[in-house]
């Protein structure tokens, strides 16, 4: 190492720092990037790989890329999940002695990214960190661009992990190693880049000055633990106070709906399963906000659906007064037009990145806050009043903003321009006295011209010279010896100085200099004093964004014509006239077919429904549990009338999207979501099953529906919707007295089939999958000999004797054995390894018994 020059060695004793970081090494105007660095940095972002004689035997691989434009670089690198670091020159390169001091200021990570380039507005950038502590799990999840960090924790099991921190769709985990290990695997399947960081909790003291004895003490110690994970790797990345951080929001698992990961998906809650674009999901349907606080909490509701009926009422209670009200809603929007994402312009001021222009905002922001909560104490919504009730507008801060910061500052907030005159007296002496200078400066140039007789003669100033006079070349003769010193010779004029016009220079620039930095000190002053307030202002924009979101939810609920839920702590859940928000929107030409809903104690809980494919069997059963979502995030529902239960879980096993996770087969992974729902189903759940038992042969695929429909009905006793291309199925409709029959009706005129999109009652009679074969255009001699196979197949299969077999109730757990058993006899050896003879239902029946 020794051979190395001394900036190369000072360049890898901090590279030794951030190992895991790509390090930007600033020198001079470049943030350059050596050795393995620089070879990985120039192939992401494509720049070119130089090399740089250090001292050693052979070139160093180097790259750069100019500081004004890294933030870009920066953006992609992290984008691609990589860490950078940031070194700058932490001296001034004139008065270093040796090679100028550098430092990491600060580790940039997906999970603590600040600069907008990076972001999406509308969403929150989550980092999650995980801990693990006898036998409970600690998750908390923090925002840095907005200083939220909540937390949670729970007894520790894989799936419950893993459902929690898809809330948050983290860009970042960091936590218990033993904890990380079992989730990379899971994240395999997450199908978007999460980085992952190996943490030791940081010290108790540093915590306890982050947040406060009283807030920490509060904490469970998993949580406890997690916070600490959390804070400890922002506290070493980030190297500065994170002032707006200073609040945990604790929360129960249980106060939420649980969703695993695949029904998010399934249901399209945020993104759609095709492209994952928001487009199309249930957010960018409901997503009428007008700031982009609204949008991030608007996405946290729907992520996060509620489990008490007084809470969802109150936020019903709010959404109905303002679809009732299309005034005051058109009035809210207005004034939530002028407002500025309050949350990110406060974390940027507590970071200490905001400028004068993010202070203008800051202001702009309070001053319409007036308006708006006059607008909600005065409406007769209960729950608006009570939200804007004693509401501190922050309005001092407005004033203040004000009073220092004038109408059009620059981006810049160390070249002056942005403190009004007025404000302080010494700012001002100063100004006069460059203003004084400057008027100085025209009045030399005058007596100048009047002196030599140059016309042309003219004052001007450059960095590099200070102030001088310039006369053309042609003119040079006629200045008098002596008091003009030549400056810089151009290719045709000359440029002096005077010894009275470098007195009065002096005095000018230092005055400049001074008022530059009289500036930025009044500005840093003055955001000291915000940073002070910052709680306050938090507190404003969330109200603002509560106030957004019930805007938003009322203005697409009048739009798209819902209605309220009764929202119930029931069991009965009853819609009339029902749809699917999302289908129906994106439609075009056709009308949505509205279908009822009727999942009741006392009577059918659970419904069997066949029908063809493309009849619309998946539309219905996702719009029922949309409807039971949307209810419970607050807002009105696509039906003409809902009775909705609160709902504790929806699970849901639907589409093909996931079919292929880590190269299980459809089948397993069924099964495997089916296991689950079999163990954390509970009365209050909602079951949704497209295609139960597909993926294995017919005999066996139908053997395990059947026996998994039974379980649900007797052991679990929870609201489910099941469909299946088994018509042989519908017997089940005779024996269970939860479990009812529907189909989608089909409208068969001569050689043609209509779907009628109608959920009827009673089992459907053929699946019209070769129809359907027929639609897609496969060949006439295909379509004919599926037909005359089918009248084959249907000719010796007997449904009645699955019917015979009684459903033995489960003493928890016993039976599960001769189940397993059975999976392992012959019979699975028969149907695995010959899975092109479909065994038939009777056969495997038999084989059963
Ligand atoms: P299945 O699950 O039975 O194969 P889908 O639910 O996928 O059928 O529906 C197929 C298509 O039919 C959907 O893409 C949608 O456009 C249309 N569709 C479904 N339900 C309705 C309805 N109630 N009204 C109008 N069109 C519908």
């Amino acid at each position: 190492m020794s051979a190395y020059t001394p900036m190369i060695q000072q360049y890898l004793a901090i590279k030794e720092g951030a190992q895991d970081a790509i390090l930007f090494f600033r020198l001079g105007d470049f943030y350059e990037m050596f050795f393995d660095d620089a070879i990985n940095a120039s192939r992401e972002l494509e720049i070119t790989l130089t090399g740089r004689e250090g001292g050693g035997d052979r070139k160093i691989p180097m790259c750069g890329v100019p500081y004004h434009s890294a933030e870009g670089y920066i953006a992609r690198l992290i984008e691609k999940g990589f860490k950078v670091a940031i070194c700058e020159q932490v001296e001034d390169p004139a008065a270093a002695k040796g090679v100028v001091r550098r430092e990491i200021i600060r580790v940039v990570t997906p999970g603590t990214v600040m600069e907008t380039k990076s972001l999406a507005e509308k969403a929150n950038n989550f980092i999650v960190s995980v801990s693990e502590l006898k036998g409970v799990y600690g998750v908390a999840a923090c925002d840095l661009t907005t200083g939220e960090l909540y937390v949670t924790s729970f007894a520790s099991s894989a799936e419950a992990l893993t459902d929690e921190i898809n809330v948050y769709h983290p860009s970042e985990i960091v936590g218990d190693a033993a904890v990380l290990e079992r989730l990379r695997a899971a994240a395999a399947g997450w199908n978007r880049p999460v980085l992952f960081t190996d943490r030791e909790p940081m010290a108790d003291e540093l915590l306890r000055k982050q947040f406060g004895q009283l807030e920490l003490s509060a904490l469970a110690p998993a949580r406890h633990r997690a916070v600490s994970l959390l804070t400890g790797y922002l506290d070493e990345t980030q190297k500065r106070s994170l002032g707006h951080m200073r609040r945990i929001s604790v929360y129960e698992p249980n106060q939420y709906m649980v969703l695993d990961p695949f029904t998010r998906r399934n249901l399209e809650l945020t993104e759609t399963v095709r492209d994952r674009s928001k487009k199309g999901s249930l957010l960018w349907l409901l997503d009428r906000t007008r700031t982009s606080m609204g949008a991030r909490l608007l996405r946290r509701w729907i992520d996060k659906p509620l489990l008490s009926k007084a809470m969802i009422d109150e936020r019903l209670e709010a959404v109905e007064k303002l679809y009732l009200s299309f005034i005051l809603r058109d009035e809210l929007r207005q004034e939530l037009n002028e407002i500025y994402d309050l949350e990110r312009l406060v974390g940027r001021v507590a970071y200490g990145s905001a400028n004068g222009r993010d202070l203008n905002a800051l202001k702009t922001s309070l001053q319409h806050v007036p308006a708006l909560t006059a607008l909600c104490a005065e409406s007769d919504s209960a729950t608006l009043r009570k939200l804007v009730n004693g509401v501190d507008g922050c309005a001092d801060l407005a004033e203040l903003i004000e009073t220092v910061i004038v109408e059009e500052p620059p981006v810049s907030v160390r070249e002056g321009g942005l403190i009004r005159s007025g404000y302080d007296a010494y700012l001002d002496e100063l100004r006069e006295a460059s203003v004084n200078g400057k008027k100085w400066l025209a009045e030399l140039e005058r007596k100048e011209r009047e002196a030599t007789g140059i016309k042309s003669l003219k004052i001007g100033y450059n960095k590099v010279f200070g102030y001088y006079l310039e006369v053309s070349k042609a003119n040079v003769g006629s200045l008098p010896e002596g008091r003009y010193e030549r400056k810089q010779t151009l290719a045709n004029a000359e440029r002096y100085v005077t010894p009275e016009l470098k007195a009065k220079e002096a005095l000018i620039l230092e005055a400049e200099e001074k008022m530059v930095d009289l500036e930025y000190a009044k500005f840093i002053e003055l955001r000291d004093h915000l940073t002070a307030h910052l709680h306050r202002l938090q507190k404003l924009a969330e109200v603002i964004a509560e106030l957004d979101v019930y805007q938003s939810l009322a203005t697409v609920s009048g739009e798209q014509r819902y209605v309220k839920p009764n929202v119930t702590e029931g069991y009965d859940f009853v819609v009339a006239e029902g749809r699917h928000p999302v289908v129906e929107t994106v439609m075009e030409g056709a009308a949505f077919i509205a279908n009822e809903t009727k999942l009741v104690k006392d009577g059918s809980s659970m419904l069997l429904i066949t029908g063809p494919n493309m009849a619309g069997k998946s539309t219905y059963m996702r719009q029922v549990a949309l409807i039971g979502i949307m209810a419970q995030i607050g807002c009105f529902v696509p039906a003409k009338q809902a009775e909705v239960p609160l709902i504790d879980r929806i699970f849901t096993r639907i589409g093909a999207a996931d079919d292929l996770i880590g190269g299980q087969s459809t089948f397993m992974v069924e099964m495997k979501d089916i296991q689950i729902m079999t163990e954390k189903a509970t009365a209050r759940s909602l079951v949704i099953i497209d295609e139960l038992g597909r993926g294995t042969s017919t005999g066996e695929g139908m053997a395990i529906a059947q026996a998994v429909i039974e379980f649900v009905h007797h052991e679990v006793g929870c609201k489910a919707l099941v469909s299946t291309h088994f018509h042989e199925l519908a017997h089940l409709g005779d024996t269970l007295p939860h479990l009812a029959n529907a189909c989608m009706a089909v409208q068969e005129t001569g050689d043609n089939v209509t779907f009628l999109r109608k959920l009827v009652p009673g089992a459907a009679g053929s699946s019209y999958g070769i129809y359907c074969a027929q639609l897609a255009g496969l060949p006439g001699s295909i379509i004919k000999r599926a037909y005359s196979l089918l009248d084959l197949h249907t000719a010796h299969e007997s449904a009645a004797a699955a019917a015979e077999l009684p459903y033995v109730s489960n003493a928890h757990g016993s039976s599960d054995v001769p189940l397993a058993e059975a999976a392992l006899s012959g019979r699975a050896e028969t149907s695995f390894a010959s899975q092109a003879i479909e065994t038939s239902f009777a056969a495997a029946a038999a084989e059963a018994a």
